[in-house]
């Protein structure tokens, strides 16, 4: 909707595109016309605690207690659907008082029957699969997702990451039969990293906190596609590598592999 692109950027991030998380909107589909209202902070706080979090309002951002994460949702774009429903996209800034000092942001597209449906739809596929690895990597160490840790060989000066792998989601049809991969072992949550992991060196010898979302899909005509954003901005060199990892997977048909990583200072 060009009224919200016109709209002035909310997020500290500069690259985060939302605008606002709270808002009225007015809708119209040639038969009759009604009102929305749209509480962000809200929604996401009442998801929060519905899964058992403990959160407190701060300005504009909710902090979840244990984890001290601050989480600040924004509106990025809204499409009404012919006959019923809406598209909505939002982001989600995340920082973290010691461990993510410069916040980084993630997207969440989604659909449903009115606005609430779809922003709760949107928040809960988020919470499953971004905010749980969060939560993991900032414990001193990760309890339920695998982790390593990458050093530095020779170089100087010398570096230390600790490397937190969410869980990778897979959807293939029909299903393969093992052997499944190259490397000698089944897929598994470090498969996405380590197949692309030259692209991310960069990211690994330089100091901060990096989100990583890996996407790599193979269509039923065997063309494959990938897509890959670092702390919620494209990054062309790790889609080349995912884009190759996806032409090497064996059998064919439909098939794609996805995953959020965190990598930070060890
Ligand atoms: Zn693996």
């Amino acid at each position: 909707m060009n009224t919200i692109r016109d709209l002035p950027r909310a997020g500290e991030n500069p690259a985060n595109p939302g605008v606002t998380a709270e808002a009225n909107w007015t809708f119209q589909d040639g038969v009759r016309s009604w009102d929305e209202h749209m509480d962000l902070l809200t929604t996401l706080r009442l998801l929060l605690e519905e899964r058992g979090r403990s959160v407190r309002m701060e300005g504009p951002m909710l902090i979840d207690t244990d984890s001290s994460l601050s989480l600040r949702p924004l509106l990025s774009s809204m499409e009404p659907v012919h006959k019923g429903g809406v598209n909505t996209s939002t982001t989600i800034e995340v920082k973290h008082p010691a461990r993510i000092q410069s916040p980084i942001f993630e997207y969440q597209h989604s659909s449903g029957p009115d606005l609430e449906h779809s922003f709760r739809e949107g928040f809960g596929q988020w919470y499953d699969t971004d905010f749980v690895t969060l939560l993991e990597a900032m414990l001193e160490e990760a309890v339920d997702c695998a982790e390593l840790v990458l050093e530095s060989s020779q170089q100087e000066p010398s570096w230390s990451r600790r490397v937190t792998l969410g869980l990778p989601l897979r959807m293939a049809s029909p299903v393969p039969q093992p052997p499944l991969e190259q490397t000698g072992h089944e897929f598994c949550s470090c498969c996405l990293f380590t197949s692309s992991v030259e692209s991310f060196r960069p990211l690994l010898e330089s100091h901060g906190f990096f989100a990583l979302r890996l996407y790599a899909a193979r269509k039923p005509d065997g063309s494959c596609l990938a897509d890959c954003r670092v702390n919620g901005v494209p990054h062309p060199e790790g889609q080349q590598a995912l884009l190759q990892y996806a032409k090497s997977w064996p059998g064919s048909g439909l098939e794609y592999r996805k995953q959020y990583i965190l990598i930070q200072d060890k």
